[in-house]
């Protein structure tokens, strides 16, 4: 989640992919997802992940690349003529994985919550400014 803010350099990392278990509880956490705006309800976003889930792919990234912090706490990529996916930063992905929608994720300045809708808004509009400043709450 990394929306026109300073730089950042890129760099491959990689990846695994969430298992069914985590993958269920992904789209379970997404299920409390509220907020959103009219676009990019928390339905939709719920849907999003139901179908990322089915397609397993939905992976996770480890928090350190080289040594250096990853300052992204997730990443979604869609169009490309590929499938989409959602990859999670290893902190951001356990919270949501445990249900903690509210535990504030590293250095990004976000909370799990507001990940987790962000990059759910991705997977039907992958264009940074129509996705950035919905605000993101969930259900207890
Ligand atoms: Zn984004």
């Amino acid at each position: 989640m990394n929306c026109g803010d300073g730089t950042t350099s890129k760099k491959f990392v990689w990846a695994r992919r969430a298992s069914y278990t985590e993958s269920a509880a992904v789209v379970h956490s997404a299920s409390r997802l509220t907020g959103g705006d009219s676009t990019y309800t928390p339905s939709l976003v719920h849907t999003g992940y139901q179908i990322l889930a089915a397609a397993k792919s939905i992976y996770v990234f480890p928090m350190k690349a080289d040594g250096y912090p990853i300052a992204q706490g997730a990443r979604t990529e869609t169009g490309g003529g590929k499938p989409p996916y959602t990859a999670f930063r290893e902190d951001a992905f356990r919270a949501i994985v445990s249900g903690n929608l509210g535990a504030s994720i590293g250095n990004v300045g976000f909370n799990a919550a507001d990940i987790l809708g962000h990059e759910g808004a991705h997977l039907w509009g992958s264009q940074h400014p129509q996705t950035y400043g919905i605000p993101w709450g969930f259900q207890p």
